[in-house]
């Protein structure tokens, strides 16, 4: 996967993404409150990664109770937290180079699922180093998440991150599997366990804030050009949230560009069983002796 060590530059900058977003996802975890919208939280956590950064890798997600991902507030969205499983999901880049962590915040009275999903990525971590599979990583959390009671997510993983790209290899699985790849020195991997009270399967929901650009062609609607031109601008290859276009109508421009194959939507993912969810994450570069966590 990886091209070996990072050269000093490219390290700085992980380092430097690591470093705001740690401050930030801090800072915004502090305001998630019943009473308080989420759209207040994400505008918050989005604009002081603008301020501190080069930029939002992706849009604040925040997942609630089944959610488990791609779930963030809609442009006029006015959702409270409630007595509910927050999970607050945030990423940075500069120059592309990306950090990705999260962090639960639960106010729904079930602090050992947040325990787990936090456990579970300490131990994950410790596994880390050149050699190890992904799949020991995996059987790390799932002994720990299984440990709890709970059960892992099996079809979410944690993911490689390089430049411009939020997602890409190696996986990191959630469970023990014999299939996997093995961690080299300059992997750059964001490892992100998620407990959860039900089966520990998510499907798609319906609703779909969370976009990117999947393939360039050119576009006669003027709306849906203007969209897609302030996208290439701004966001590259990074998923972007429809409330962050100028443009006010611009959620029907996006609509009509997914449908021509020109953005990707990636809607919600839920708990098939209606269950709470929890996740823990971090983003990590593997080392000769181990991994530096770049979100600590
Ligand atoms: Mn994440
Ligand atoms: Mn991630």
């Amino acid at each position: 996967m990886s091209d070996g060590p990072l050269d000093d530059e490219t390290l700085e900058k992980y380092r430097e993404a690591g470093s705001v977003l740690r401050e930030v996802l801090d800072e915004a975890a502090e305001k998630v409150e019943p009473g308080v919208t989420q759209l207040e939280v994400a505008d918050f956590a989005e604009s002081r990664i603008r301020e501190l950064a080069d930029g939002c890798a992706f849009p604040a997600n925040i997942s609630v109770d089944e959610e488990a991902s791609h779930a963030s507030p809609g442009r006029d969205d006015d959702t409270e937290f409630g007595e509910e499983m927050v999970c607050l999901d945030c990423g940075v880049h500069v120059d592309g180079y990306i950090a990705d962590a999260a962090v639960t915040v639960d106010l729904s009275g079930n602090p050992e699922l947040v325990e787990a999903a936090e456990e579970a990525l300490d131990a994950a971590l410790d596994a880390v180093g050149p050699g190890v599979q992904s799949g020991t990583v995996g059987a790390e959390i799932e002994d720990v998440i299984r440990g709890y009671g709970y059960t892992p997510v099996l079809n979410l993983s944690g993911h490689g991150v390089s430049q411009w790209d939020a997602h890409t290899g190696p996986t990191i699985p959630n469970r023990g599997t014999e299939r996997g790849v093995e961690l080299e020195v300059g992997d750059v991997v964001a490892i992100e366990p998620f407990a959860t009270t039900g089966r520990g399967k998510v499907t798609e929901g319906s609703k779909e804030e969370i976009y990117s650009l999947e393939r360039d062609r050119s576009v006669r609607d003027r709306s849906a050009r203007n969209v897609l031109e302030q996208v290439k601008e701004e966001y590259k290859t990074l998923p972007f949230a429809a409330r962050w276009l100028d443009d006010p109508r611009a959620e029907m421009a996006v609509k009509r560009l997914k449908q021509q194959g020109i953005l990707h939507g990636y809607p919600v993912l839920k708990e098939d069983d209606g269950e709470l969810v929890s996740q823990a994450e971090h983003t990590v570069v593997v080392t000769e002796d181990g991994c530096e966590i770049l979100t600590a």
